[in-house]
């Protein structure tokens, strides 16, 4: 007979498989076109995967430093100057990482004691809770409404307690698309020094805003700076999310702490696409065309879903556009997108999972990370859908 398996009482009982990776399983089952999960499918630049491969035989195939590739970090620390007019210490306060997730898992992990409370905004990334839940602390959520999801700070800050060590904010949002203000960032900053609190800035969509908006970065705020860790994604910015590199900036003190669990948590991040990023950089170019690189994606999304019985929400930035469907179907979002994936081979994702108590919406995020014919093809199947 066999030996039964011990399982122990679950640390995440309420966790199951993320939407992102069930929905693009389900995009594969159904051989759909796969608008949900946020990656590119175009490639990304062959110099770049020149490259790497190029670091690999030049024989850069072992560990990192632990902080990550200097050449790197100075690089990044001169880009950070030359757009948001921050100087920072490549030695001391950037951390090259696993991605964005592993940033963010390793600085609540770094900051989040038992008992905190960390205040998220939702609809929120899905890494954020369960980090926070892990390492013992409480999840605040504050939930943000359609159609506009403008931030009330008034409201926001009712929610602070004693207790409330962080808040994490993610701008430009998903999966909203909203784009913070120059306004958002001085009620912020003011919050945060008020209540002493620690912030956690993801901007891994930094150079994706649309229209003329500027990103407002928390580099741009000193004040604000001084008590936050921002995180970046070198995927977002290079259309290669599988290479699974970002990097954590951050006060000295504060890398310090995040140091002391990234040293255990990876030790350092891959080394050859370290090296090849290192040399790629060198050319903002590659960075400053991507507003109306990505802009354009995103109004031929538009362009092509007029005459559907889905309507556009606003969108000011990120991978994503969202749509109602609420003259189409009366069926909860998640439930909306299994039938959308089945009868009609177009994969979406529901903002439900992004909530702690999900509202009654009617809404869907399409991502617009894709080739001109995959938005195309999956526009014309939603334009194909009528209303019953
Ligand atoms: N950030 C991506 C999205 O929102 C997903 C990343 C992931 O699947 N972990 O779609």
């Amino acid at each position: 007979m066999a030996t039964p398996t011990i399982l122990p009482p679950s640390k995440l009982p309420n966790v199951g498989t993320t939407i992102f990776t069930t929905m693009s399983a389900l995009a594969n089952e159904y051989s759909a076109v796969n608008l949900s999960q946020g990656f590119p499918d175009f490639m990304c630049s062959e110099k770049l995967i020149n490259l790497v491969s190029k670091a690999m035989h030049d024989g850069k195939n072992q560990y990192a430093p632990m902080a990550g590739d200097p050449l790197l970090r100075q690089r990044i620390a001169h880009k950070v100057e030359s757009l948001y007019r921050q100087s920072i210490d490549p030695d001391t306060e950037l951390t090259i990482t696993a991605g964005g997730t592993q940033a963010i898992f390793t600085a609540i992990g770094a900051f989040v004691h038992p008992g905190d409370e960390v205040i998220i905004i939702e609809p929120a990334y899905d890494c954020y809770k369960p980090a926070i839940e892990l390492f013992g602390g409480h999840t605040v959520p504050y939930a943000l409404h359609a159609p506009d999801y403008t931030i009330d700070w008034a409201v926001l800050e009712s929610l602070i307690t004693p207790a409330t060590r962080m808040l994490i904010t993610n701008n430009p949002h998903n999966p909203t698309g909203r784009v913070f203000s120059r306004h958002d960032l001085t009620r912020l900053r003011d919050i945060v020094i008020r209540h002493n609190l620690l912030l956690i800035s993801d901007e891994v969509y930094e150079h994706l805003t649309y229209d003329g908006l500027t990103h407002e970065s928390v580099l741009r705020y000193p004040e604000l700076y001084a008590r936050t860790l921002v995180i970046f994604s070198f995927g977002k910015t290079y259309h290669n999310t599988g290479w699974k590199t970002g990097y954590c900036i951050a006060p000295p003190g504060l890398t310090t702490e995040f140091r002391k669990v990234h040293q255990f948590n990876v030790f350092s991040a891959n080394t050859p696409i370290q090296a090849a990023y290192s040399a790629f950089m060198a050319d903002p170019n590659e960075y400053l065309g991507l507003p109306a690189f990505f802009q354009a994606k995103r109004d031929l999304l538009l362009h092509s879903m007029q005459g559907s019985a889905f309507s556009p929400l606003i969108c000011q930035g990120s991978y994503f556009q969202l749509f109602d469907y609420s003259s189409l179907s009366d069926l909860p979002d998640t439930e909306f997108c299994q039938w959308l994936v089945q009868h009609h081979q177009v994969a979406a994702i529901p903002l439900s999972p992004f909530y702690t108590v999900p509202p009654d919406d009617k809404i869907i995020r399409l991502c617009f990370a894709k080739k001109d014919e995959t938005i195309t093809n999956a526009a014309k199947r939603l334009r194909d859908i009528l209303i019953m």
